[in-house]
């Protein structure tokens, strides 16, 4: 099934199912406990997700001042400033895309800290809306390395939450269910992993502007068959390009690790302007975030509770550094570009000075301002100038 129709089939399945009184709606962050809400049953629909697509669609321009207005500020993630803009507007770009009318009303919303605080506020927020009910995961942020300690911590959170799940589906939790599940959503990571690994062959069959649409059945639909099969005839396709020398940048020259998040708005502009510098992005932080390798099917909560601590946004600066260092090198890239996203300093690497340790260490890099949604805070102009210059001196 090709990308467009699975994303078409995953959101009319979520207006159904949003329509039916026999089916549950959970909404989860985008590095939420997923497996657990799919083991019960529920569809699940992630919010960020809505923001993205408000932001590559640029109607995000248009939501945001209407949260402002409401007293979201222009300061905060611009992912929940657009979405939760969008949804007192009644606007949504399901609409035009689909033709949704709406996202489906939750019968529970679930966050984790893992990512940042914002996620929190935005899940209240529409808890509040739709008198839901709400659980947050606080995970123990930031962390040098995980511990067995922080692993508890989090998998007693999952207890609680399956406990009050249990509440809201009258039924327990199926563990078989569940172990299936964290096989299905391992499986899919894996051979996500593999699809990004073939971006280390030159010249480079995808690029980072690919590989942020591809992405898109490992946020939503991991823990399903669809994303397995997906990513599985990704992959293979993926190889057929290598096989056939297919690249993604005519004449490949250089090759760029994008740190931070995507500019949504500016997609197709970022990928003009890195294809007429025969320049492929060939490594992302963001794109990597979804590998999930340790999901172990025989022991589902403790190896979710490990992962989901262990993603790359929730470590501190020494792992990210020698992260990207490695990944670098693993993918023979030239140089850096840092994405200061000004409504996400959380996604953002560059302020606590490591693109200077990176350079003393012999890596080039870059930082570009703008942010994920909000375009007032990008120039095409500057940004150009910037990449050209910067690509120049490598
Ligand atoms: S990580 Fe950044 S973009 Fe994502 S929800 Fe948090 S603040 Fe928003």
């Amino acid at each position: 099934m090709n990308l467009k129709d699975l994303m078409k089939d995953y959101f009319l399945d979520l207006d159904a199912a949003g329509k039916d009184p026999h089916q549950k709606i959970a909404w989860c962050t985008s590095a939420g406990p997923a497996e657990i809400l799919r083991a019960f049953g529920f569809k699940v629909y992630f919010p960020e997700n809505h923001g993205a697509m408000l932001g590559a669609t640029r109607t995000c321009m248009d939501t945001i001042p209407t949260a402002n207005a409401y007293g979201y500020s222009p300061d905060i993630c611009s992912y929940l400033t657009c979405d939760i803009g969008a949804h007192l507007k009644g606007f949504t770009p399901l609409t035009r895309a689909y033709g949704i009318q709406a996202p489906p009303k939750p019968d529970v919303l679930v966050y984790n800290t893992n990512q940042c605080k914002e996620v929190m506020h935005w899940f209240e927020f529409y808890a509040r809306e739709f008198k839901a009910p709400v659980f947050g995961i606080h995970s123990p942020n930031l962390l040098p390395e995980i511990a067995d300690s922080h692993i508890d911590t989090v998998y007693r959170q999952f207890k609680a939450l399956i406990a009050m799940l249990e509440g809201i589906c009258n039924k327990k939790l199926d563990l078989d269910n569940l172990k299936k599940t964290v096989k299905l959503s391992w499986e899919a990571s894996g051979l996500w992993s593999e699809v990004l690994s073939h971006l280390k062959h030159k010249p480079s069959p995808l690029n980072f502007f690919d590989t942020t649409v591809l992405m898109g059945p490992i946020v939503m639909l991991r823990g399903t068959e669809q994303a397995k099969e997906f990513y599985s005839f990704l992959n293979l396709a993926v190889q057929e390009m290598i096989a056939s020398e297919t690249s993604s940048i005519p004449n490949e020259k250089k090759r760029i690790y994008w740190d931070g998040m995507p500019v949504w708005g500016r997609l197709k502009f970022m990928a003009e302007l890195f294809k007429k510098n025969h320049t492929c992005i060939v490594a992302s932080t963001y794109c990597n975030s979804w590998i999930y390798k340790d999901h172990d099917a025989a022991d589902p909560l403790l190896s979710m509770a490990k992962n989901y601590l262990d993603i790359f946004i929730n470590r501190n600066d020494a792992f990210k550094e020698k992260y990207i260092f490695d990944t670098v090198k693993d993918f023979a890239a030239d140089g850096v570009i840092f994405h200061d996203s000004k409504t996400c300093p959380h996604n953002t690497n560059s302020q606590f000075n490591m693109p200077n340790r990176l350079r003393e260490k012999g890596l080039p890099s870059l930082v570009i301002n703008g942010d994920l949604c909000d375009l007032r805070c990008f120039s095409d102009e500057q940004s150009t100038t910037a990449i050209e210059a910067f690509l120049e001196t490598l």
